[in-house]
């Protein structure tokens, strides 16, 4: 076994075997220097003169050949630390040196820490632009963000449940990926634009508390920087009121930030409040960025958006929409106004917002049946089409369902912010192009004729 790079920065004195990426090369006299580059760090190595005439592959080496070297760590004069690079105090005087492994010329610097490459050149060769230490840190704050919030919730008798991807679809607003069901010519499967319908049921389930890290799949046209997958952590829980759900979401983001990142400065606490007509009255619009500093990226101002109107006119349906979905509950007082006015009712919903981003949203449900049907009535859903679709919903609510509601939160986004990054395909490891191609495994793709007529397919022919 290797011993880590930023572990040898304790060393000093002692014997040790390091591997690694060579992440520079500098010849000096009869000496070569190499920056060895491990996950944990970058530790400069001496390759004294008879490593450097004896042993052939010290001649070779180059930037990202894959390198064991053996030898004794010594404090390094004038040496820096990088808290979070460590080792730039010590150095390794060799004794051994062996090539593990050749690389080609990498397509752009990985010692180069900015963005040289375009941004489909990265994608290509994601592998290697996820050796920018900049890119590892992204993925080891996901990584921490979501390990917390998995103990935060555990710990407060949470069950993660996993829902299916190969599904039925449930409206979240998008078009849905479908996969044909080989074995029922005819027939599909779709993905899920999320787990909605699946952690109501498991609220008639009885599971009381839930949540899921949830990948959720959406076949939207180019939008910014959304993905056709993309993760939400999704809550549900029985016996609560709006207050309930916006306490623990609350808590949870606030005890997770000094965890994952202490310079993070919350800009108020407790979040406000806006209810969604203020919000368009006084900001102009129902994402309101309340920083005091936009120019400090350590500032997060957090805000729930609450009241929502149940439902908004479509001008280009020429009907009324749920403003969030078709399962949200109207607000108790507001239940009389559904057959008069339904445009006016108000919802028992909220979205969670954070500098100026939706970073969530969820609802209190319609648990009980005949709350449900009128919706469905409102939206002019037909009976076949709420029977084809929500039958199965219906009866499930008959079966005694507990009062439920819950939220969904954009994992991508939260880490994004919290990073400093700009796009979310920062903090994805391999995440889609802006138009929804993986340009590294080359998909979409063509399939052969064979697999397709497996599933009953048959291509069209489509105009280039
Ligand atoms: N399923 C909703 C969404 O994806 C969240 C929720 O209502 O809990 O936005």
């Amino acid at each position: 076994m290797k011993t880590d790079i930023a572990q040898a920065a304790g060393m000093i004195g002692q014997k040790v075997t390091l591997a690694g990426w060579v992440h520079a090369r500098r010849n000096l006299g009869k000496l070569v220097f190499l920056d060895l580059r491990d996950r944990s760090g970058i530790v400069q190595v001496i390759l004294g003169p008879a490593l450097r005439e004896g042993v052939a592959a010290v001649k070779t080496v180059r930037p990202e050949f894959v390198v064991q070297v053996t030898g004794t760590v010594q404090a390094r004069a004038g040496g820096r630390e990088n808290i979070e690079r460590p080792a730039g105090k010590v150095e390794v005087q060799a004794t051994s040196f062996v090539i593990l492994n050749q690389a080609k010329t990498p397509p752009f610097e990985i010692a180069n820490e900015d963005r040289q490459a375009n941004e489909e050149l990265r994608m290509k060769y994601r592998y290697l632009d996820l050796r920018h230490w900049r890119m590892l840190r992204n993925l080891k704050l996901r990584h921490d963000v979501i390990r917390f919030i998995r103990e935060y919730l555990s710990a407060r008798d949470f069950l993660e449940v996993e829902t299916p991807y190969l599904t039925k679809g449930t409206p979240e607003g998008a078009r849905e990926y479908i996969v044909p069901a080989r074995q029922f010519p005819g027939k599909f499967y779709t993905l899920p634009q999320s787990p909605q319908q699946f952690k109501q049921l498991l609220m008639i389930a009885g599971v009381e508390r839930y949540f899921q890290i949830a990948r959720c799949f959406r076949d939207e046209d180019t939008r910014g920087d959304r993905q056709p997958e993309f993760t939400q952590l999704d809550v549900e829980m029985s016996f609560v009121d709006e207050d309930d759900v916006l306490a623990v979401v609350e808590d949870l983001l606030t005890t997770l930030l000094p965890a994952v990142a202490p310079a993070a400065k919350i800009t108020a606490r407790p979040w406000p409040r806006v209810p969604y007509a203020e919000a368009i009255k006084k900001y102009g619009t129902d994402k309101p960025d309340l920083r005091q500093n936009t120019n400090d990226p350590d500032e997060l101002a957090f805000a729930f958006v609450i009241d929502f109107p149940l439902f908004e006119f479509s001008a280009e349906e020429q009907r009324l929409v749920p403003t969030h979905h078709l399962f949200t509950s109207p607000k108790d007082e507001d239940i009389a106004m559904l057959d008069r006015d339904p445009v006016k009712a108000k919802a028992k919903q909220y979205d969670l917002v954070l500098n100026g981003y939706e970073i969530g949203g969820g609802s209190i449900r319609n648990h009980r049946p005949e709350l449900q049907q009128k919706i469905f009535k409102i939206l002019k859903l037909s009976a076949d089409e709420v029977e084809e679709r929500f039958g199965h919903l219906l009866e499930a609510l008959s079966f005694g369902a507990p009062p439920h509601g819950g939220i969904a939160l954009g994992i991508d986004r939260l880490i994004a912010v919290l990073a400093h990054e700009p796009n979310i395909r920062e903090v994805i490891a391999f995440p889609k192009t802006s138009d929804g191609r993986d340009l590294m495994m080359g998909a979409p793709s063509e399939l052969p004729k064979a697999q397709l007529h497996d599933v009953h397919i048959d291509v069209r022919k489509v105009a280039p």
